[in-house]
């Protein structure tokens, strides 16, 4: 080992670390371990600014500026050591991170070993610090890399998924029969603590179900970074944000792919025609499909002939499930479906008498 060649290096690392590599604190550099963490930091935006100066969050992200309120997202602990031949042999490089998977840290020691290799016989420290940086940088999508291997698991041929690293998004479309959802989910800087949004949706599912699709999925965003109104009871730990991707995906595929083979639970048919096209938008048309509070589907029709039909005791239930059938269209009492229907039944009876009559 060229222990001469080595001091070179580790006072240059000395020299250049902080100015050369963005975000980086050099926390040992000796012979025995060169140790760095490299840190994104986003600049807490005080409030009263509002979102408008949304470039100020740009200007400083990964930068060294000091800010009172930062608060850092991505963070990795570079751990590097010389072999006894080096410069002949790479470094040996160890990564840790609190915020990126394991297999991802795995993945990016490989190639961080490859990157050396390329450049044996010269200094290779700063060259793979660099290397590191870069990928951080460029790959923001990292901070969701066991969530996206889950995802594609669950995906079948039909569907896409490609990953954005550009503009940290990824182009999702799934598709079931001849329907499909189509969307663009964008995973902020401050992930997971700021959850994935939905932008540009495109789908041929009717109306109700793409509000559906997209109340649900924000619904589900939300509740992985809020903390529940209800406070949780003491021994429990405190609310953390968790990531929000992989539960509204997940949701979104399961959704899409069981809705087009969903049946009405009166008449036993298809809710969704085969063909999208002709699929009823007209939400007062009598094949349009409803969704009641226990989340199965019906015919508006069917729904309101069942509905309105005795017996009403203890108030109608759907006939999959046995919840009780709670609907915006139908706040009514148990009461006032009895009357009705028995309105009903004394406007029919009189109409058969006066039918009669004219005989
Ligand atoms: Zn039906
Ligand atoms: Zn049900």
């Amino acid at each position: 080992m060229s222990m001469g060649l080595i001091d070179d290096e580790l006072q240059e690392v000395r020299k250049l670390c902080q100015h050369v590599i963005t975000g980086s604190k050099l926390v040992s550099c000796v012979q025995t371990m060169v140790r760095v963490e490299i840190s994104i930091m986003l600049l807490g935006i005080p409030s009263y600014l509002g979102t408008s100066h949304f470039h100020i969050l740009e200007l400083h992200t990964g930068s060294t500026i000091k800010a009172n309120r930062r608060t850092t997202f991505k963070h990795i602990i570079v751990c590097i050591q010389f072999p006894s031949d080096y410069p002949s042999s790479p470094l040996l490089i160890e990564l840790k991170s609190k915020t990126l998977s394991d297999k991802l840290l795995d993945g990016l020691t490989n190639v961080c070993e490859q990157e050396a290799k390329k450049i044996l016989g010269k200094p290779q420290v700063l060259p793979v610090l660099k290397f590191i940086r870069n990928f951080i940088d460029e790959n923001p999508l990292s901070c969701c890399y066991n969530e996206i291997a889950t995802i594609k698991k669950n995906l079948s041929e039909t569907d896409e998924l490609k990953l954005k690293q550009k503009t940290s998004s990824l182009n999702l479309k799934i598709s079931q029969g001849g329907y499909y959802f189509k969307t663009r989910i964008l995973v902020p800087d401050n992930y997971p603590e700021h959850s994935i949004s939905l932008e540009d949706v495109d789908t041929n599912f009717p109306p109700l179900f793409q509000r559906y699709f997209l109340g649900q999925s924000k619904e589900i965003a939300r509740q992985c970074i809020e903390s529940p109104i209800r406070p949780k009871a003491k021994n429990q730990p405190p609310f953390r944000p968790s990531p929000s991707l992989q539960p509204v995906v997940s949701f979104l595929v399961a959704s899409v792919k069981q809705l087009p083979e969903e049946n009405c639970q009166l008449c036993k048919k298809l809710c969704l025609p085969k063909d999208p096209k002709l699929a009823e938008t007209n939400e007062n048309a009598d094949s349009h499909v409803e969704r009641v509070y226990c989340s199965h589907l019906f015919h508006l029709q069917c729904l309101i002939t069942y509905m309105k039909t005795p017996p009403f005791q203890g108030g109608k239930k759907c006939p999959k499930c046995g919840q009780q059938i709670f609907h915006d269209k139908w706040r009514v009492s148990e009461k006032v479906a009895e009357d009705r229907w028995a309105h009903q039944q004394a406007r029919e009876r009189e109409l058969r008498e006066v039918t009669e009559f004219l005989e």
